[in-house]
């Protein structure tokens, strides 16, 4: 049994196609650790394996987790919210389809930060999510139940989204490996909204092969959703183990040090000197706007939320509270349903956008977004990709950042810049700091997934970093 929960997704599908590993067994295995899961990082589990595996399809019956802000059809889907409480949807977000074509099987629904919204997984409708590394820690958010989840191994691989950094930090935090990919690549139809123009679902997984692999498959146009538009290239698997020739950035106005914890910066430092061992050429490079993207995604996420969230009132899905009249219906309901984080970005994006300060907030952070995105753009002209820690810290104790918005929002310094752009980036486990993993961030521009992918793949055997421990496996 531990020979076959040490398989990545990419090797359980081979051992399949060559015979050597039962999907039904594996699934089995998959859904018993699952269920006994102590980390509350599922909101729902499979009862039983899927009666048929589609052994023929490339992802040959290897099973997946999938963050509940998706949706799926008859098996509950609420955002880690409680005003979802008992939505059960009649369809499947494209993209879990797309999977399910492809022969993965669904195991069961991930915990998340409510509608999405958080670094730390503790604004949860079912409860918080406990770090695999170090159970009195956060797994990061807000796809902290799939990230748990792969990282304590109780799924091969997962599905999670990412607006400002969902995939990336809680991928950091939990020692593994999550790609937010190019905005439009993936279809949304099916994930349930939080801010339209910077979600983007992506792959949660044990290395960056499965990333690459789980990708392949997700990624594709789809009428359903106008901004997706698939991706032109293949996503092909990685296989470089250098890096001649390729030129990364450091930002300095994000990576010059200010505000990261001596560990990370430290595990950040040995990165950059194993890229230049592998052949690569390291440079600063600068993004002036980049420290104003924080306060720019701060603002457009929660207008966009604001819009977005206004269809739950206890008319058609989940929870309502009932009242004499159709107004207090309504109010309790949103009341009674929405968490505290929720309640506070709907109150800001709606004063964001009300007449009168729509101007000094919501169009400000729009040209702010443009600025950002432009220089990205432009350093993207001279080097292929550039590099950062993915989070300021590593994994922080459970409650330690939940009075202070300001302190749980920082989190999100160094990933908000891409999200605004729409480009893509990977995080990488890239050591360890006090025992608890740091991620590096590599971020490229629009369409570059293959590029990162086969540089975070050569990083990743130089690093030859040891997620067993969230396992079970050995101590560091
Ligand atoms: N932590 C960020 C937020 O709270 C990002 C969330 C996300 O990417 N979904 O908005």
């Amino acid at each position: 049994m531990t020979a076959i929960l040490d398989l990545t997704a990419a090797q359980a599908a081979a051992a399949i196609e060559r015979g050597d590993l039962d999907p039904g067994e594996l699934f089995g295995i998959y859904r018993e650790r699952a269920a006994a899961d102590e980390l509350g990082a599922w909101t729902w589990v499979a009862d039983a394996a899927p009666v048929a595996f589609d052994v023929g399809a490339p992802l040959r019956g290897v099973p997946l987790a999938v963050k509940d802000l998706f949706c799926t059809e008859g098996v509950p889907s609420q955002a880690g919210s409680r005003i979802l409480e008992g939505y059960r949807p009649p369809y499947t977000a494209t993209c879990v389809e797309r999977l399910q074509t492809a022969g993965a099987t669904l195991l069961g629904k991930t915990n998340q930060d409510e509608f999405a919204m958080g670094s730390s997984n503790e604004n949860s409708g079912f409860g918080p999510v406990l770090n695999p590394w170090d159970r009195s820690r956060v797994p990061g958010g807000s796809s902290g139940g799939s990230a748990a989840a792969v990282a304590a191994g109780s799924a091969p691989w997962a599905l999670g989204t990412d607006t400002g950094g969902s995939i990336r930090q809680p991928a950091a935090l939990c020692g593994i490996v999550g790609l937010k990919p190019t905005y439009g690549t993936v279809s949304r139809f099916g994930m349930i909204a939080f801010a339209c123009s910077l979600d983007q679902a992506g792959p949660l997984t044990r290395d960056v092969t499965d990333a690459a692999l789980l990708y392949r498959h997700m990624a594709g146009a789809d009428a359903r959703d106008a901004t997706a538009v698939g991706h032109p290239d293949e996503i092909g698997l990685p296989s470089a183990e250098r890096l001649d020739g390729v030129r990364l950035g450091v930002p300095v106005e994000l990576a010059g040090g200010e505000g990261i914890e001596p560990g990370v910066l430290a595990a950040f430092e040995r990165s950059l000197a194993l890229a230049r061992e592998l052949g690569a050429t390291v440079e600063e490079v600068s993004l002036p706007t980049a420290d104003r993207a924080l306060s720019a995604y701060y603002v457009i996420a929660p207008a966009e939320c604001s819009s977005n969230l206004a269809r739950f009132d206890g008319v058609r899905y989940g929870l309502r509270v009932e009242a004499d009249d159709l107004l207090t219906m309504y109010t309790e309901t949103r009341h009674d349903g929405f968490g505290d984080e929720v309640k506070r970005r709907i109150l800001i994006g709606t004063y964001a956008l009300s007449s009168g300060y729509y101007d000094a907030y919501y169009g400000r952070a729009q040209r702010v977004r443009t600025l950002i995105a432009r220089e990205l753009a432009a350093v993207f002209e001279r080097v292929d990709a550039i590099v950062t820690p993915t989070s300021p810290g590593v994994a922080f104790e459970l409650g330690s950042k939940s009075a202070d918005p300001l302190a749980m929002y920082l989190n999100d310094f160094f990933t908000v810049p891409m999200s605004l752009a729409g480009v893509p980036a990977i995080s990488i486990p890239c050591g360890l700091a006090d025992g608890l993993p740091v991620g590096l961030q590599v971020a490229g521009a629009a369409f570059s997934e293959n590029r990162l992918l086969d540089i975070a793949y050569a990083l990743e055997q130089g690093l030859g970093f040891d997620g067993s421990p969230a396992r079970g496996g050995a101590t560091p």
